[in-house]
């Protein structure tokens, strides 16, 4: 990520639930992922692992035509700290706001919802000592902000980030990852990447889905950590498929729902 970010604007939204924020950086991954920064207005409060709604007007209406503003969530990849909302974007050639968000230049704006939403976020882990972090594709934003985080590292013993993704080129901001694992201080989490490619197979990456994976046990022996009922806690986050096939499987293995009332191992995010 070599690209310098534009110099922040964060007003405020002087209490105001929609403002408009400015594009202040982007970087293309590839041809179908995108990055994005926009000024965080000063009041913008969330947690690593929430999502913000993000919106466009129409073209119509920039045309002043029909008021409608198409919103779609996004995780949000900066942590709290910093003074900019990042988000990390697929770009669907047909989709109705992605492929959109990808046409805009820095400087031109987009539409933020206040407040933040979600519940794919460490507090709702009252105890536990592993962090399994499971994501497919963009399903990865979430656990960046989390890892941005110092109290993440100090909060758990190891932390598992498992990414699912089809081709090398999908893998994005590994450097980022690969640089904090090798950065934690001593007495911190010890974090394992373990990266896997369902269309090809690449040096350093499993091959396979990650459902295929925990079921083979290859997900474990890679980590070098076993699930385990009292230890384990995990996030499933991304492609619905995997989200339910996993929690299946997991709920095969002794774990269950994280709810409000009931603490258990797994918390979920469905991305459609
Ligand atoms: C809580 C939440 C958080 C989300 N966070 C992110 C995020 O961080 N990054 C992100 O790219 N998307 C995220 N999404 C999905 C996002 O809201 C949009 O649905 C997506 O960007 C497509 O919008 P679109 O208008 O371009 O496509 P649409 O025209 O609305 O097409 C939707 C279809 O695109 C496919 N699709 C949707 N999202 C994805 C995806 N992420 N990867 C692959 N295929 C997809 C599905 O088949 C879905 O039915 C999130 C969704 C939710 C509910």
């Amino acid at each position: 990520m070599s690209d310098a970010p534009a110099p922040n604007i964060a007003p405020s939204t002087g209490g105001a639930k929609i403002t408009e924020a400015p594009i202040l950086w982007r970087h293309e991954w590839n041809s179908h992922l995108l990055s994005i920064r926009i000024a965080k207005p000063s009041d913008y409060d969330f947690l690593p692992g929430q999502f913000a709604r993000i919106g466009l007007k129409d073209e119509a209406v920039e045309q002043g035509v029909t008021p409608e503003t198409t919103w779609r969530a996004y995780s949000i990849v900066s942590s709290p700290d910093q003074a900019f909302l990042e988000f990390f974007l697929v770009v669907l050639p047909t989709g109705k706001f992605s492929a959109r968000v990808a046409r805009r230049a820095v400087g031109e704006t987009i539409m933020l919802e206040k407040p933040a939403q979600g519940f794919l976020t460490l507090d709702r882990f009252k105890d536990g000592d592993d962090l399994w972090l499971m994501g497919t594709g963009t399903g990865l934003a979430p656990y960046i902000s989390m890892l941005r985080e110092r109290s993440t590292w100090q909060r758990f013993r190891n932390i598992v980030l498992a990414l699912s993704v089809r081709e090398a080129r999908d893998l994005a901001y590994v450097e980022e990852i690969e640089t904090l694992a090798a950065s934690h201080a001593k007495g911190e989490a010890r974090l394992r990447f373990i990266k896997s490619l369902t269309r090809e197979t690449a040096d350093g990456t499993l091959h396979g889905r990650l459902t295929t994976l925990t079921e083979s046990g290859a997900l474990e022996r890679a980590a070098d950590l076993p699930f385990d009922a009292q230890r384990s806690r995990f996030m499933l986050c991304g492609n619905p498929e995997m989200v339910e096939a996993m929690r299946a499987l997991l709920k095969g293995r002794g774990f269950a729902m994280n709810r409000r009332l009931t603490p258990g191992h797994i918390i979920v995010e469905n991305y459609w």
